[in-house]
Formats: C-alpha cells, structure tokens, sequence
C-alpha cells in the first residue's frame, strides 16, 4: 500500500516535472496509449454522441465534443485534428500555453479551437487571452474575473466578443469552483450588462463525481437546467441561445440525454491519466 502511494506519488511529480520537455513530446516513453487507440476512442465517443443525441426529443442540435487533452502529448491532438476534431479543452495555463503555441499545432491545425476549462487566478488572465485559437473560456465563476478578462480582451485590441460560460457549483462542494445556482442570474446579468467584451454563451459544471445514473437523472445536471431556464426567464434570453457545457467521459451520454450541448472528454478518447491531486480541482 505505502510502495503503491510512493509510486504514484512518484508518477505526479514525473509528469509534472517533465510535462513540457518529455511528456508532452514523446508519447512512447510516457503513456501507453497509441495513435491508433485514440483516433478509435475518438470515432467511439463520436459515434456515442450521435446516437443519444438522435434519441432526444428537444430539438437541440448535436452537441459538440470538447476533447479534453491535458496532460496528452500533441502527435494525439494533431492526430484526431486531422480526422476533423476541432475543439480541445486544457486546464492548466501552462499547458494550454505550451501546446497552442507550439510550431507544429500552429502549422498544422490552423482552425484549432481551444477552451480554457480550468480554474482561473485573475493574474494569469492575459497569458490565457494571449492563446492563438482561444474560443471559449468556460469557467468564469465571479465579477472580479469577469471584469478582469473584459478589460484585458479590449486591451489585446479584439474586434470580437469573446466568448465565456458561466461555471457553477451544482454540487454546493466546498472544494468546488463555481458560482453557486443562487448566484447565477445576478452574475450573467452582471456580465450581460457590464462587460461588453464579453459573450456569455452558456453555463458550465464539473459536478460530483462516481453518480450512479442507475438512479435517476444526475441531479447537477438538472440542477444546471433550472438554473439555464432561470437565466432565460429572468433575463429574458431566448433559452436555445444559452449553452449547456456538462457530461465527462463517464457520465457524457446521460449529461446529452439531460440537455448538454458541450461534451467535455478526456479519458474516452486520450488513454487513462493518472488522478489528480486534491489541490488541483
Ligand atoms: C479533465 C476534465 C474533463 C475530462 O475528464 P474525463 O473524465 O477524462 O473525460 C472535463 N472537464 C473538466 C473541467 C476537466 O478538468
């Protein structure tokens, strides 16, 4: 048991460590997962996606599939994106800024489109806007944050909006970010009015992991469908105009079948990633 811990213990501080110079670049020594495995993984989550999508009775259109890459090694981004994956999400600034400017996805994957799906400190908010290819920052979560990327998108000099959902704590756990369901409608409507840089196009959550779908619709997920039509209501917001970003590997054909309209997957398609730490969210 202690040998095991260490272990893993061990493997984090590996990949953190050597994240950019090794993990990111040479997916033989660092990961078992081949091309192969994740281009079949990729067609099997499509494929997924198509299926309980056609089964809903709203008339929502597909919804899209975020691949979520972090910690994955670029040859696997570039792969899928040349079978015509588009959206990539990461988490970590670093990383995000590491892979989007890295020559060969610049070269390669002109259309890229990332989004930001982490937890936001205010003072990396222009590294993360900086990113070639930012489409979405989906975790925007209070005022301060939102004011502070509305100012820095004006100042890089963008002619458009840019986009962002709103990230909630459906969940109400401690160590959760996201604004809680109460707070929603004061926060997009604080957005709506006061950051014209800004696109609020949606709402986000991560939720509380391992529900047994077995009993029932995932109650975060219903959660983050009263508070979407709360904010159409409110708001007076035509609700099909208002995304809803929710479903993980485990949980994304239940989180379609509740409503989503933006898949975020990782293990599905990239391979198993070492859990990680507490402290990460
Ligand atoms: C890692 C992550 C995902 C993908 O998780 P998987 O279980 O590997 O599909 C989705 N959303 C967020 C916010 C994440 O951090």
């Amino acid at each position: 048991m202690y040998i095991k811990s260490l272990l893993s213990k061990y493997h984090q501080l590996f990949a953190t460590k050597h994240l950019e110079s090794l993990h990111l670049r040479n997916c033989s020594i660092s990961t078992m997962t081949s091309l192969e495995n994740v281009i079949s993984g990729w067609n099997d989550v499509k494929q997924k996606i198509k299926v309980v999508s056609q089964k809903r009775t709203q008339n929502l259109p597909e919804p899209r599939l975020v691949a979520v890459s972090k910690t994955k090694p670029i040859e696997h981004i570039i792969g899928i994106y040349q079978k015509g994956q588009r959206h990539f999400g990461e988490n970590y600034v670093q990383e995000l800024l590491t892979k989007s400017f890295d020559v060969e996805i610049l070269k390669q994957c002109p259309d890229i489109k990332w989004h930001f799906i982490g937890h936001i400190q205010r003072n990396k908010v222009s590294k993360i806007l900086s990113v070639p290819g930012l489409d979405i920052i989906e975790t925007v979560d209070n005022e301060k944050l939102a004011d502070a990327i509305n100012v820095a998108w004006k100042k890089q000099n963008n002619k458009n909006p840019l986009k962002i959902m709103v990230q909630v704590n459906t969940s109400r756990e401690e160590e959760k970010n996201g604004v809680l369901p109460d707070d929603v409608v004061k926060l997009c409507k604080y957005i709506i009015e006061n950051c014209e840089n800004l696109k609020f196009i949606g709402l986000m959550t991560i939720g509380r992991f391992g529900y047994d779908c077995s009993l029932g619709p995932n109650p975060d997920f219903l959660t983050l469908v009263e508070c979407k039509n709360k904010v159409s209501f409110d708001l007076q917001l035509n609700s099909s105009n208002i995304e809803l970003s929710m479903g993980m590997s485990d949980d994304f054909e239940h989180a379609i079948e509740c409503g989503s309209t933006n898949v975020r997957v990782g293990s599905n398609i990239f391979g198993y990633r070492p859990k990680k730490e507490r402290s990460q969210k």
